[in-house]
């Protein structure tokens, strides 16, 4: 990993407690008892990363992470609920119950041989536990705002590369120069467009600019941490921001390729009204304490590359099911080479999709089968979604709205269109028609 820390000049500003607004009663009492005990103990001990910059922005943090000069040994003896993990990066967990405090040691992103640091034949970095000052440890973070310490010792936050102002000024700014940061790590792209949707910043315009350039490096990135972060940027609450910054900044075609080339080819704009309207229910569902699938995510996201497939093997006269199967099929395997979605979450997903057309069907055997199958609420759910981009479905959504509440007054209140006239003639045009439409 190339190194960026010896080139950085830092000047430690110090901003004591009555100039900064970080309260003890905005720490997690774990959190607290941790600091206390590694100070007490006569080692440095300060808050930091995203605690300290949600609570100056005035969030709740989600997690609390804790610096220190103490070695991961010398922590584990400290704490009888700790365990070392980790054989790259060694770190301790403090365990409290549901609640666990990353504790880690201060670390240089130096490669001057010193500390115990290996490096495999084919350049991996096996081990990377080079332990260093304060000031190393702020340099080889990622944004200014996240590079900020809250010293127990007497309560002020120490800053080593601007990021108290940058806070305030709500900017997330890399750390050094963005496009050699960027490069040794490309999740960096998204950490930036995520973080500033989370928190409502602006991206530095020098932090910005090389975005779009440099989108292409996402697929050297491990796909199974794309995914994590994908998960991060849009489950979080903040899903519809995330999307508008991966737009804006030109990362969308290099992490949804197919959707991106989609969503570009649909002049009426209908596949991204629904795909927006997704997120934001997600980011309401998140806001309401919800719960929400990656599945169903994952089938909005994904929902235009589907559609575009999906119409490109009708036009090719394949038949609608086989058509359906093949392209759910399709754009599963090609996002698979940017990020790892898991088959747990993809099934669930390619079936959201399927049972979409079966939502036209009124037969009451179907229809009972349709009602019991487990993913009929999503799929439901992902049909009144569809409402966004078209009109069409407002027939069927009342039906299936009735249909759980009774399936054969549903049938006997919405009879059935020509279209499923059982094997009448009309019916392979009319459908194929409405497939094409019903795609939207
Ligand atoms: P949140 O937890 O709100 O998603 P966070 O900033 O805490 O945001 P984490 O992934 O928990 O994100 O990382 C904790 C800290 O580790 C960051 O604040 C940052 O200082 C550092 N960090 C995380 N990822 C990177 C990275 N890719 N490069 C450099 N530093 C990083
Ligand atoms: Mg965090």
């Amino acid at each position: 990993m190339p190194t960026n820390t010896p080139s950085l000049v830092t000047s430690l500003r110090i901003i004591p407690r009555d100039q900064h607004p970080i309260s003890r009663k905005g720490i997690s009492p774990n959190a607290l008892r941790v600091l206390y005990r590694l100070h007490e103990s006569g080692h440095r001990a300060c808050l930091v990363g995203g605690a300290v910059r949600d609570l100056l922005a005035g969030q709740a943090p989600k997690d609390f992470d804790v610096a220190t000069d103490a070695t991961p040994e010398q922590v584990k003896h400290l704490f009888r609920n700790c365990r070392l993990i980790g054989r790259r990066f060694r770190l301790a967990h403090v365990v409290f119950g549901r609640e666990i405090i990353e504790v880690a040691t201060f670390r240089a992103n130096s490669d001057d041989g010193s500390g115990d640091r290996e490096v495999h034949d084919d350049g991996r970095v096996l081990r990377d536990n080079v332990y260093g000052t304060i000031e190393d440890d702020a340099v080889r973070r990622d944004f200014t705002a996240n590079a900020l310490y809250y010293d127990i010792s007497d309560f002020s936050v120490r800053d080593y590369v601007g990021g108290f102002d940058d806070v305030l000024n709500r900017v997330m700014r890399l750390i050094g120069d963005p496009e050699a940061r960027y490069r040794e790590d490309p999740v960096r792209m998204l950490r930036a467009i995520r973080l500033s949707a989370k928190l409502g910043f602006d991206i530095e315009p020098g932090t910005a600019a090389p975005l779009p350039r440099l989108a292409g490096l996402l697929s050297e990135a491990a796909p199974a941490r794309l995914f994590e972060e994908c998960l991060k940027m849009f489950l979080s609450g903040h899903a519809v921001a995330s999307f508008e910054g991966l737009e804006r900044h030109g990362l969308l075609p290099a992490l949804f390729p197919e959707t991106a080339a989609a969503l570009a080819a649909n002049r009426s704009g209908a596949l991204r009204r629904m795909l927006v309207e997704g997120l934001r229910g997600t980011d309401q569902r998140v806001a309401a304490d919800e719960p929400v699938s990656p599945a169903f995510l994952f089938a909005v996201l994904l929902w235009p590359a589907y559609c575009r497939s999906l119409m490109a093997l009708q036009a090719q006269g394949v038949n609608a099911t086989e058509a359906e199967r093949r392209a759910a099929d399709r754009v599963t395997l090609h996002q698979l080479n940017t990020i790892a979605l898991p088959r747990r979450f993809s099934l669930p997903m390619q079936e959201i999709w399927l049972m979409q057309s079966r939502f036209s069907q009124r037969q009451r055997k179907r229809v009972v089968r349709t009602l019991s199958h487990p993913r009929f609420r999503a799929a439901f759910d992902f049909l009144v979604l569809r409402r966004a981009a078209s009109s069409a479905h407002d027939e069927d959504i009342a039906f299936w709205q009735d249909a759980q509440k009774n399936p054969d007054a549903a049938i006997a209140l919405h009879p059935a269109g020509a279209e499923d006239d059982a094997e009448a003639a009309p019916r392979k045009r009319r459908r194929r028609r409405r497939r094409a439409t019903a795609a939207e």
